[in-house]
């Protein structure tokens, strides 16, 4: 089965390449993250994850343009629900360019970390999946977490301090936000 895997970094890469190119599946990859601010560090991921690429071959599709209006355009007003809304844009944006591809299926690294809405990716990626006519390959990647880090270490790949946006870096810095967030 050809896969197209949406890779929000090249740390959460690790694993899931590893597992899947050794399970014979065809991989190819799509960075696509409008939801990496600020532009420094949306730089610095794409810097890593170029490295990964390089030290494996893996094969990627990069969509460089820095999307910060693009994410707060679809957040603002309802940032109580930014995480489920980061996750469509860049599920839909994947299924899209799986279906011009004639990818199989297409899947996320967004499914191996521990940080994130898992229940919720599974869930979008199947409605996406309905939507745009192409399949969600599901898995989780989490049972690959130490690995991953390891791997990551292993080959020197910056690993990001926080997830991803305004809000995540706040969350991630300022210890009012990390109190309202334990909170909640
Ligand atoms: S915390 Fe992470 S998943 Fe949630 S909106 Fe921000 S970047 Fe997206």
């Amino acid at each position: 089965m050809n896969i197209l895997l949406h890779v929000c970094c090249g740390p959460c890469t690790v694993y899931p390449y590893r597992i899947l190119t050794e399970e014979g599946y065809s991989l190819a990859g799509y960075f696509h993250n409008p939801n990496i601010h600020p532009f420094q560090e949306f730089k610095r991921r794409l810097t890593a994850l170029e490295e990964f690429c390089r030290q494996t071959g893996f094969q990627m599709a990069y969509d460089r343009r820095y999307g910060l209006k693009e994410y707060l355009r679809e957040v603002v007003f309802h940032e109580e629900n930014r995480c489920l809304i980061c996750y469509r844009m860049r599920l839909v944006a994947t299924a899209k360019v799986a279906k011009e591809q004639r990818a199989e299926a297409f899947s996320s690294t967004l499914l191996y970390s521990r940080y994130q809405k898992h229940e919720a990716i599974r869930r979008i990626g199947e409605e996406v999946a309905e939507e745009e006519g192409v399949p969600f390959y599901y898995r989780d990647f989490r049972e690959g977490w130490q690995e991953g880090i390891d791997g990551a270490v292993a080959m020197e790949l910056y690993r990001q301090p926080y997830c991803g946006c305004i809000y995540s870096e706040q969350e991630r810095y300022d210890k009012t936000t990390r109190k309202q967030r334990v909170k909640d």
